[in-house]
């Protein structure tokens, strides 16, 4: 953030992850983002099953109206309900003893594949449009901040850790070679990197919005 914090100036800055919940210092990135960023909209997306660890978090929130805790809901399923009931009653008390914002919403409505198949078996989809890819992303308007460097969603940010973890296919060499956009970029190359729409990098991503179901996260 510090990189970046006299170039950037966001509308909205959501911290997001995997599941900022499990980061044990998570009340402290939100007053950092804070701090860096004052102006941003500040959103906290979590799946909500870990709120409980974090007690400090609605005293940091308490009094910022432009921040909101953004809890989705990743699957219908009533034992996910269950599960999940206890740290949405706890989000509910934040709201009415701390007059926090929150939003809890369905994700499981929209989700949508980035790529065929899972683990070890991705595949990206190279279906030849990466003009409709782009028009039909989720994520066209979503760039990441993350080790210090831009990246132009989180498809391409977070691939290496996938690539780590399942040894992809060659297929998505190309995709690996995506470059971030460096704190030591030019003006010019950052007015570049904002103005880009569509690149041959999103020909890994469906051209069609394609729905799916995810399968129930608890089993
Ligand atoms: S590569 Fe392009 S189409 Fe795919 S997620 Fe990123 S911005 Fe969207």
């Amino acid at each position: 953030m510090k990189l970046w914090k006299s170039r950037l100036h966001p509308h909205t800055f959501s911290l997001v992850g995997g599941e900022p919940t499990i980061h044990p210092e998570l009340t402290e990135f939100v007053s950092l983002t804070r701090r860096n960023w004052p102006a941003a909209q500040l959103r906290l997306v979590t799946n909500g099953f870990f709120l409980h660890r974090h007690p400090a978090l609605p005293v940091a929130l308490q009094g910022d109206p432009n921040a909101c805790i953004y809890l989705s809901i990743h699957h219908d399923a009533p034992e996910y309900n269950d599960k999940l009931r206890p740290n949405l009653e706890l989000l509910r008390s934040w709201v009415r003893d701390y007059g926090i914002r929150a939003q809890i919403y369905n994700s499981f409505k929209n989700w949508t594949r980035r790529y065929h198949g899972s683990g070890h078996a991705m595949e990206p989809f190279e279906d030849g449009r990466p003009r409709q890819s782009w028009e039909n992303c989720p994520s066209r308007y979503c760039p990441q901040l993350f080790e210090g460097k831009i990246w132009k969603c989180a498809p391409l940010a977070y691939l290496k850790m996938q690539d780590d973890r399942y040894r992809l296919s060659d297929s998505w060499k190309p995709y690996l070679s995506y470059q971030p956009l460096d704190p030591g970029c030019s003006d010019a190359q950052l007015a570049d990197f904002f103005n880009r729409e569509e690149e041959t990098f999103c020909a890994m991503c469906p051209a069609k919005r394609m729905r799916f179901k995810l399968p129930m996260p608890l089993r």
